[in-house]
């Protein structure tokens, strides 16, 4: 973790912070554990733990009990095994041939999507007489990895009689859990049970099963299985308008900058690249010092909000690459004040679902969006 004398000086350096209530991180992850009722958690931390910071939060939630991570690519899983993190990780996303002896000297957990790539890993892992933990991937309708149901029998008889390989799971992705109405999920779901009964056929017990995002975990509690795979809610954030707002989530991410500019603009004068807004009176603007370079949204521009001094007040003109302007009108504010883009200040709130829709977008973008320009602070 960044040492605190490194983060106050990056955040006197940089008045624009996210900050990270790590309490609110533990909240989401006990509420979750509720609603799965026994299942296990793999805690899902791809994307700079959706831009909340990878290594601080993985080690955040292992000292609140989590046993397993999933991320992305094998870089994400190299990064967690160099900070000393030494619990399962398994990579969910594809694999090369030449990265598979990475994943043997990271001890990370493998994603094996088809026959061809089973031989693969056999292969490396034959030639540095080890042995890979896998997760045999099935497609039930998302089309993006895995083999499809309905031919998975011949996969999973060649890794359930694989000596190089122990398979420790098996997995698929639900394509419409956000969405309680969507009849997609309880067709995956029936695709994944039926294929399950290869391993009856086989005579061999079945792999820890896993299937449920976040939307799984939200409203189909049939995919719970042995092991849910919780991403944008452990968070605090929901995955999409349609989604119950059954769960008492805790936003996890606050972004806040300051003023670093006070003008009055006369009537008729543009504001800020195109000239695409005016105003047809005397106006007083403050400069926020966060633009699209840091990962916030162009498509904010004229019309996202932000708070200063618990009021709410409408982005004017083009979101800039380091800046933006606000429209105060007659409200007032000073240099230095605090800008929240999302948070809550004095009880008004501005929520990264609300940005997303503005935004033309998800809360999954708007968050893995904030790149290494903005210092995260932890707070417990
Ligand atoms: C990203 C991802 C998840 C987590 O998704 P959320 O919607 O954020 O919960 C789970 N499983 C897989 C395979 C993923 O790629």
């Amino acid at each position: 973790m960044t040492n605190i004398s490194d983060q106050q000086s990056e955040i006197t350096l940089r008045p624009t912070v996210a900050k990270i209530n790590l309490s609110h991180l533990s909240h989401n992850l006990e509420i979750i554990k509720q609603q799965v009722n026994g299942s296990k958690i793999m805690a899902i931390v791809k994307a700079n733990a959706y831009g909340h910071g990878l290594v601080p939060v993985a080690k955040h939630l292992i000292q609140q009990g989590v046993e397993q991570f999933g991320v992305a690519f094998l870089e994400e899983g190299i990064t967690l095994r160099k900070a000393g993190i030494r619990v399962p990780i398994l990579v969910l996303g594809g694999i090369l041939n030449t990265q598979i002896q990475h994943f043997l000297d990271f001890d990370l957990e493998i994603t094996v999507s088809s026959i061809d790539k089973l031989r693969q890993v056999e292969e490396v892992a034959a030639a540095k007489k080890k042995k890979a933990v896998i997760h045999l991937k099935i497609d039930t309708g998302m089309e993006r990895l895995g083999v499809h149901s309905y031919s998975a029998g011949p996969f999973i008889e060649a890794a359930v009689l694989s000596k190089q390989c122990f398979v420790k799971g098996i997995y698929s992705h639900l394509a419409c859990a956000d969405d309680p109405n969507s009849p997609m999920t309880l067709e995956q779901m029936e695709r994944f049970s039926e294929m399950l009964l290869h391993f009856q056929r086989l005579g061999v017990s079945t792999p820890l099963r896993h299937l449920a995002n976040s939307g799984g975990v939200l409203h189909f509690t049939q995919t719970h299985l042995d092991m849910v795979r919780p991403g944008i809610i452990l968070y605090g954030i929901y995955p999409d308008m349609a989604s119950h707002r059954i769960l008492d989530l805790k936003p996890v991410l606050s972004l806040c900058s300051r003023v670093v500019y006070f003008k009055v603009v006369q009537p008729g004068r543009p504001i800020s690249y195109g000239a695409t807004w005016q105003s047809d009176h005397m106006i007083r603007v403050v400069t926020v010092p966060i633009g699209y370079g840091d990962g916030y949204c162009r498509s904010l521009s004229n019309c996202g909000d932000v708070l200063i001094g618990g009021k709410r007040y409408p982005i004017v003109g083009r979101v800039c690459m380091d800046q933006f302007m606000v429209n105060l009108e007659n409200g007032s504010a000073y240099n230095g004040d605090e800008v929240i883009l999302i948070g809550i200040q004095n009880g008004e709130q501005i929520t990264v679902e609300e940005m997303a829709e503005k935004a033309g977008t998800i809360p999954y973008e708007i968050l893995t969006r904030f790149n290494n320009r903005i210092p995260r602070v932890y707070a417990q």
